[in-house]
């Protein structure tokens, strides 16, 4: 069983390095266009320069008159600490569990983590509880409850996906279990800033104010006591439900299912087209926007 990880900063660069190709120091973006990568956390701070004496003649005995120039920065603030989790590279699904499929693009570079808690992404189908899962156990084995996460984009769904290999079929989002094993209890919040313009049976859709106006779409949440109904502007952050099964007449494990589609056409990193409302891989962007979670950073009410 594997758990949270708390790393040194050099090993935070290189896990954070495993959601991205290591030998790549460049990402190629939606449009063709390079797109450099995060800048690393800041150093430490280094001492001011001391403070000029005002001219090295000056006899020691006599007052020594406020140094001309600019005035004394204040120390620098401390780096935030830096956190880490474990997640296994986006594109991985083990063997015999779908394609998969890797596309080093970040599709919402700036979206809120859509949680407000800590969650653990990995398979509904293929973990403890699954359809597919080990046998004899259930959905709220502890090994479900841990790192790393593990991405769910093409893992083998019948559902129609065109960026996954091998006949356009797949899981068209990622699958994220809330803090702990229980439904009706963990906030499932806004990734961006925009209008609920649908709500179905199990499905709650998202569309972004701001171009390129992506679309989130949020499955398995109580949709009895949802926060918003349809036509409701939500800011970033701002609670939309509660985590559950939800899953029209049939329930299924307690996850939320979170989908990222195109606002805009665009191309996959190995330029696979990418047309309004494609289902795109959330995981990267899911990934970065937990670690600014980690890292102190908030996200609207
Ligand atoms: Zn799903």
């Amino acid at each position: 069983m594997r758990r949270l990880l708390l790393l040194s900063p050099l090993v935070l660069a290189l896990a954070l390095g495993s959601c991205d190709d290591k030998t790549k120091p460049a990402q190629t973006g939606p449009g063709g266009e390079v797109k450099t990568p995060a800048s690393p956390q800041p150093g430490p701070p280094t001492p001011d320069d001391p403070p000029s004496d005002g001219g090295a003649e000056q006899p020691s005995s006599e007052p020594i008159p406020p140094a001309p120039g600019p005035p004394a920065q204040p120390p620098s603030p401390p780096a935030p600490s830096p956190a880490t989790f474990a997640h296994e590279p986006a594109g991985a699904i083990p063997a015999g569990q779908g394609s998969g499929y890797l596309d080093r693009t970040v599709w919402s570079p700036a979206m809120c983590w859509p949680l407000q808690d800590d969650a653990f992404a990995n398979s509904q189908v293929y973990g403890h509880g699954g359809g597919k899962g080990p046998a004899g156990t259930g959905q709220c084995d502890q090994a479900n409850y841990s790192l790393p996460w593990r991405d769910t984009f093409c893992e083998a769904r019948s559902r129609d996906n065109p960026l996954c290999a091998g006949g356009g079929t797949g899981h068209q989002g990622q699958d994220i279990r809330p803090a702990a094993c229980k439904k009706n209890q963990y906030w499932a919040v806004a990734a961006e800033t925009g209008v609920i313009t649908d709500i179905g049976s199990y499905t709650v859709t998202l569309t972004a104010s701001a171009a390129p106006h992506r679309v989130y779409r949020y499955l398995h949440m109580q949709m009895a006591a949802l926060a918003v109904k349809e036509g409701d502007t939500v800011a970033a952050g701002q609670k939309l439900g509660k985590v559950s099964n939800d899953f029209g007449g049939t329930p299924t494990t307690i996850h939320l299912h979170f989908e990222l589609r195109a606002g805009a056409a665009g191309a996959t990193t190995d330029g696979k087209p990418v047309v309004l409302h494609t289902f795109l891989p959330p995981y990267m962007s899911l990934a970065e926007a937990y670690q600014r979670k980690l890292n102190g950073g908030t996200c609207g009410g």
